[in-house]
């Protein structure tokens, strides 16, 4: 068969010449004519497979200029052109080739030189579509980067290339870059990809040789010689830079890198470790950069593990439900206990709850979980209380998927009344992260638990960022302080002072607090000191099966420590300084002040200001009878003559103002007046406001 042929078109208006041209081409191409530029357009259209055109510039209706200017902008516009000139005129060939013309004959032409540069023009035209068309294939059309298949393809070149570099696989996307689409829009969000595309381009300059590409969505890749120094200033200039794009919305990227020890390695694979590092950053606040580990992929194992077994387990009854005693400090007696789930899997044992719940975390399971261990608590309350003993309170753990469950309330009221309990027997453990999330559904929800009577504890107290403020809007019913505060460097100062201002705000609040992972002896101390109410923690016992909580507390009448009160609502505004105009003016004020307590010869301070905390810290206190005073600094003579001035204030409820001497930071005494204002009563105690002013000239800076 004949090989088809290509197709021309002449766009001449002299009938001859177009005949001529004829001639000479048709032993080659397929020819079409035109006698104008309104008609070789016409043509065009018909024939979308002309190759190339032969235009003459002098025509009538629409010359070659014109058609030259409109063919620019037309979808024709790749097709190669050769002007037809007329003699020896410079001028009009030098402006056809500015208009766009690939090349040009002057008349009277040479026909072997005209099929010539024919050739010629259709020859380059091919080849411009073909990489026209593999550019298309190979880039991704918003950034212009490599797309995922071109450049995986690049990356196994690029290794080939260089057997003898260590390459690294650096991943980078954005968190929550969906969350940012959705928000500002989907230009907002090309906009941003753009962006990142153009700050890789350039980054790529310095870490030759590479490829790089977007992978998909918001994910980039770059496969570059491994310098860590490099990847790391790369991450922290885009973690930066990131910072600042958009005032309105934090935004955080992800590397993840795989160094690439074993070049041989399917390059998608190497990609999967870069993501899998990638992945581990967004879960730890404010990492940005992360090196692939082995035990990465052990982790996805596992995890899928788990994700397998999981209801197989629960059908099989192989969780189990472990409880560890809370004990009241006063009485150093256990008072009711926690309720923490375990895994007995029959060839792995015993499974601890740090491997598996934050995976029941993720995929939702533990809503079921959560329920199995309410079920089985409530079961045995009811099998105790049938056995004739008066069990305290259980609590169980309530996690963030069944808080937002809105059948939550009526799934647990529905269960102590299926096994005939006090809802008071059942106390809910809330993590304080939870309350951050969405604090007005948690405030409805924690509303509807009390009216049916649950207690509700705020689990993780101080592990998040939330403020000792945040007590004040969200009613729950008692405080669980978070073990950091003892674990690690827990003799130091602050975190002392944190636990001490707390139990004693908490108590301001009516609410009992509990610390857990108490270990030593002398924590215990501590707590007992500060006048937090239970502890649990592994001094006293550690989680234990039913069977042996219930040999611990078998013949021992269990007494609460203190039960929960009221809110005080209007000491706690008092304290806490619910508007913030209040709150800036008393810790603007430059003279030591803070709100003080005083009942029967003992005075301590709920709340400082900055100028008081660093002159006397925050556990300032006088204690006539035990004769404990902090700072211990305090001169003996002087503490007297306040205590009396605070009992004035009390008694009086006038403003009393004292004249002192307290110990400078020479350690010789400063003369101060100290200004006293009644406030008002909370229970037997009056609350008093403290100012502390000087009255000599300054020798140094300050009180
Ligand atoms: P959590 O609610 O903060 O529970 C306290 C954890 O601290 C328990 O770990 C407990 O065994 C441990 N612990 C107690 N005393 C000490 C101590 O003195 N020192 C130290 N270092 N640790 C102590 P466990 O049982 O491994 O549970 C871990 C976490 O798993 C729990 O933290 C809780 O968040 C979750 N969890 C356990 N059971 C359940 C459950 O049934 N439902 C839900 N949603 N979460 C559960
Ligand atoms: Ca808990
Ligand atoms: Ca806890």
């Amino acid at each position: 068969m004949e090989a088809e042929k290509l197709t021309v078109l002449i766009a001449e208006d002299q009938k001859i010449n177009r005949q001529i041209l004829r001639r000479l081409l048709s032993s080659e191409y397929e020819v079409f004519e035109a006698e104008n530029g309104r008609e070789a357009f016409a043509q065009l259209k018909q024939h979308p497979d002309i190759s190339a055109i032969l235009l003459d510039i002098i025509m009538p209706v629409m010359d070659g200029y014109e058609f030259l200017r409109l063919f620019r902008a037309s979808e024709y516009s790749s097709l190669p052109i050769i002007a037809i000139t007329s003699e020896k005129d410079e001028i009009s060939e030098q402006k056809a080739l500015e208009f766009g013309a690939w090349d040009f004959v002057s008349k009277p032409y040479q026909p072997a030189t005209l099929l010539t540069r024919l050739k010629n023009v259709i020859t380059r035209s091919q080849y411009y579509l073909v990489t026209q068309i593999k550019y298309v294939y190979e880039h991704d059309p918003l950034t212009g980067l490599l797309n995922h298949n071109a450049f995986f393809i690049r990356m196994r070149k690029l290794l080939d290339e260089h057997p003898d570099q260590t390459f690294a696989i650096v991943r980078l996307d954005i968190d929550h870059f969906q969350t940012y689409n959705s928000f500002w829009g989907e230009e907002k969000g090309n906009d941003l990809l753009c962006f990142l595309a153009k700050w890789m381009r350039k980054s790529a300059t310095y870490s030759q040789p590479c490829v790089y590409g977007r992978i998909n969505a918001d994910a980039f890749c770059i496969c570059m010689p491994h310098c860590e120094a490099l990847i790391r200033s790369g991450a922290k200039q885009a973690f930066d830079m990131l910072a600042k794009y958009n005032s309105e919305y934090r935004l955080v990227p992800s590397f993840g890198v795989y160094v690439i020890e074993n070049p041989g390695e399917n390059v998608r694979k190497m990609y999967e470790f870069a993501a899998l590092a990638a992945r581990e950053c967004k879960e730890k606040y404010l990492s940005y950069l992360c090196y692939y580990q082995p035990e990465m992929s052990d982790r996805v194992l596992e995890k899928q593990w788990i994700v397998n077994q999981m209801q197989k387990a629960l059908d099989r009854n192989e969780f189990e439900v472990y409880l560890q005693p809370k004990y009241n400090l006063h009485t150093d007696q256990p008072f009711g206990a926690e309720a923490l789930v375990r895994w007995r899997h029959p060839e792995r044992g015993l499974l601890s709850p740090g491997l598996f719940i934050p995976v029941f975390e993720q995929n939702g399971f533990i809503g079921k979980v959560d329920f199995f261990v309410w079920e089985q608590v409530c079961i045995l309350l009811h099998r105790w209380i049938l056995q004739g003993t008066s069990p305290a309170p259980i609590s169980v753990n309530v996690s963030r998927v069944n808080l937002y469950n809105s059948n939550l309330v009526s799934l647990l009221t529905e269960l102590v009344r299926k096994y005939d309990l006090r809802t008071e027997l059942l106390h809910l453990e809330i993590t304080e992260s939870a309350y951050m999330e969405n604090p007005n559904v948690l405030e409805t929800t924690i509303g509807r638990l009390q009216r049916e009577g649950f207690t509700i504890l705020m689990d993780d107290f101080g592990s998040g960022y939330s403020s000792l403020n945040t007590l004040k809007d969200i009613p729950v019913n008692m405080l669980k302080i978070d073990m950091k505060f003892l674990s690690g460097n827990s003799s130091s100062e602050r975190s002392r002072s944190i636990l001490a201002s707390s139990v004693r705000m908490a108590g301001w609040l009516g609410m009992p607090v509990i610390m857990e992972g108490v270990e030593t002896e002398e924590q215990v101390r501590f707590l007992k000191g500060i006048g937090c109410n239970y502890a649990q923690g592994y001094y006293y016992a550690k989680p234990m099966s039913v069977s042996d909580y219930e040999a611990l507390i078998s013949g021992r009448q269990q007494i609460p420590a203190v039960t929960p009160l009221e809110r005080l609502e209007d000491i706690s505004g008092l304290l806490w300084g619910n508007d913030l105009r209040s709150e800036l003016l008393f810790h603007s004020l430059a003279e030591p002040a803070a709100v003080f307590e005083y009942s029967d010869g003992a005075a301590r301070a709920l709340r400082v200001n900055a100028s008081f905390n660093r002159r006397f810290g925050v556990s300032f206190c006088f204690d006539r009878y035990s004769g404990k005073s902090e700072p211990s600094g305090l001169f003996a003579a002087e503490q007297e003559r306040i205590l009396r001035a605070f009992q004035t204030a009390a008694e009086t409820r006038e403003p009393v103002p004292c004249l002192c001497t307290i110990p400078s930071s020479d350690k010789t005494g400063v003369s101060v007046r100290l200004m006293l204002r009644y406030w008002g009563m909370n229970g037997t105690s009056a609350i008093l406001f403290a100012q502390f002013f000087r009255t000599e000239p300054a020798r140094t800076a300050g009180i």
